[in-house]
């Protein structure tokens, strides 16, 4: 009943100007603590996976023209929520205060009795600027900026924007909604005495792997825009610093930066690999063609539990293999102390730092990343000559390890903790789009990939292979693929790399 009590309490939050971590603190806290978002056409939606589980999602129109009667709709609906939900976000794009109807909405709620807090967001002109290498003012040309709407509200009697004003301005001109009507604002200026030679640039989709940009003088911009096909959302920039400063074009210089890139792991897998492509402002393309499925409830796991500290040696090989492990382990009620005083191997960094995770600082991680590295590793750290080693990893891993363990005088035992099943995927949507990269982390994927999207796929899309791996590089050959490349380090950063070398030695 003491919850019941409490206040609903709405959240009018800016959402920044598109690139999902450019949300202030605050902002991303309320998300994670909302019972209902209402959030905007604009917004990235991938904020929304940041929501409780259990959250209403609703998703409003965007604003058509002065359509008051929308407005009120979602002034309703905003009031409604706040009498069913307690934490209440109201997710805008860009800045709550500039150029969206987001006061309006807290103005009716506050009004109406319902508690109300603002939440400020980076407004597209602040991330366009930084993201274009377009400052938005300069110690030596612009020590001013104004941002104007290039789309008043329709049915508005007279217009509120002071063209002779804007036609004298010396700083930066930032035009919102500035697509639409672009050529009658540019012909405003011109007509209030604005040079034709000013400096004007586009900006569509700022902060975002889509960014582009367009740089003409005024009386050429709007021609420009329509044939490089530069759509909203976009902002234009007009004055001296909309010519840009080259050194400031940092987005530029990232290789993948607009390059699309198909991934192919499990879902889980994918979402790492793709924060780490975000990062570098590529455009991804998740497609989990496998899924996980953990064995650890077969009798051979459970036994194999229960004797765990009687053998000398246990080695996981991924990530996946100590995550499932240690889920497996907490849902029977035990812990790390099952291993008692066995040593602990790992391949590679990443899996050594999933251990420790677990609190389970492995004895040896070596710098490898095939099996075969791992085992001529530990057999020169140590004598395996009569030791029991246990293998915990996935069923459908190659036979190199034991072989090799075993040929060192070792008795091996292998129990598998997962495997990987085939996933079906929609294709549809992927052969539409423009694809660069294939990039492909292991033999099954590829198998996965390639029995749905047919094997013409990489004809007809014109993509590149990358492989993680000469095993996975195998297999596409088998597949026949030809493998654009193949990454001498064999993990996501090391398939990064190969990917961005091959993007810059072509741009040179
Ligand atoms: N409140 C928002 C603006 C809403 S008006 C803010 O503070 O950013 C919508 C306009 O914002 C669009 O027509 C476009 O001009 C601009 N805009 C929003 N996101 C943008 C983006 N990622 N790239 C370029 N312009 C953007």
């Amino acid at each position: 009943m003491e919850a019941m009590n409490k206040k609903a309490k709405v959240y009018l939050v800016g959402a920044g100007p598109g690139r999902i971590d450019l949300i202030t603190v605050r902002g991303l806290e309320l998300i994670k603590a909302a019972d209902c978002i209402v959030y905007d056409k604009l917004v990235n939606t991938g904020l929304l996976k940041y929501a409780c589980p259990d959250a209403e999602l609703i998703s409003v129109p965007k604003r058509i023209g002065t359509e008051s009667f929308k407005q009120e709709q979602i002034n309703n609906l905003l009031l409604e929520k706040s009498r069913q939900h307690k934490s209440i976000v109201r997710l805008k794009g860009g800045d709550p205060s500039i150029f969206g109807r987001g006061v309006d909405e807290a103005g009716f709620l506050s009004q109406a009795g319902v508690e109300i807090e603002i939440v400020p967001g980076i407004t597209a002109a602040l991330g366009a600027s930084c993201y274009s290498g377009i400052p938005l003012t300069d110690r030596n040309i612009a020590s001013e900026v104004i941002f104007v709407t290039g789309h008043e509200a329709e049915g508005k009697k007279l217009t509120s924007i002071d063209w002779n004003l804007l036609a004298k301005f010396s700083g930066t001109i930032v035009f919102y909604m500035g697509m639409e009507n672009l050529s009658e604002n540019v012909s405003r200026l011109i007509d209030n005495g604005k040079s034709p030679d000013t400096p004007a640039a586009a900006v569509a989709n700022a902060t975002l792997p889509s960014q582009r940009t367009v740089k003409a003088a005024l009386s050429t911009i709007a021609a420009r825009c329509e044939t490089e096909k530069i759509e909203a959302p976009a902002l234009i920039f007009i004055g001296p610093t909309a010519r840009g400063d080259i050194r400031l074009e940092w987005l530029n210089s990232l290789p993948l930066f607009g390059k699309t890139l198909v991934i192919t792991r499990d879902a889980q897998g994918n979402a790492e690999f793709a924060a780490k492509l975000s990062d570098r402002m590529a455009s991804v393309i998740e497609m989990p063609v496998t899924k996980l499925k953990a064995l650890t409830d077969s009798t051979e796991f459970i036994k194999t539990l229960s004797v765990i500290h009687q053998y000398d040696w246990v080695i996981f090989t991924s990530c996946n293999g100590v995550e499932t492990f240690f889920a497996a382990l907490s849902k029977l009620g035990k812990d790390s102390r099952v291993f008692s005083s066995a040593k602990i191997a790992a391949i590679g960094i990443r899996t050594g730092d999933c251990l420790s995770n677990f609190g389970i600082k492995a004895d040896f991680v070596p710098e490898a990343f095939t099996s075969s590295q791992l085992a001529k590793g530990l057999i020169e750290f140590t004598n395996l000559k009569n030791k029991k080693v246990l293998l915990l990893r996935s069923q459908i891993a190659s036979d190199d390890l034991p072989q090799l363990l075993e040929a060192a005088g070792a008795s091996v035992h292998n129990v598998p903790v997962y495997t990987q099943e085939k996933n079906l995927c929609d294709f549809k949507a992927v052969s539409q789009n423009k694809i660069d990269w294939l990039t492909f982390a292991s033999p099954f994927a590829a198998d996965c990939f390639f029995e749905q999207a047919g094997a013409d796929f990489v004809k007809k899309t014109n993509a590149k292979v990358a492989s993680i791996g000469p095993v996975t590089s195998k297999k596409l050959a088998a597949l026949g693929m030809k493998i654009d490349i193949e990454a001498s380090e064999h993990t996501f950063d090391g398939l990064i790399s190969a990917i961005e070398e091959y993007e810059l030695a072509l741009s040179k």
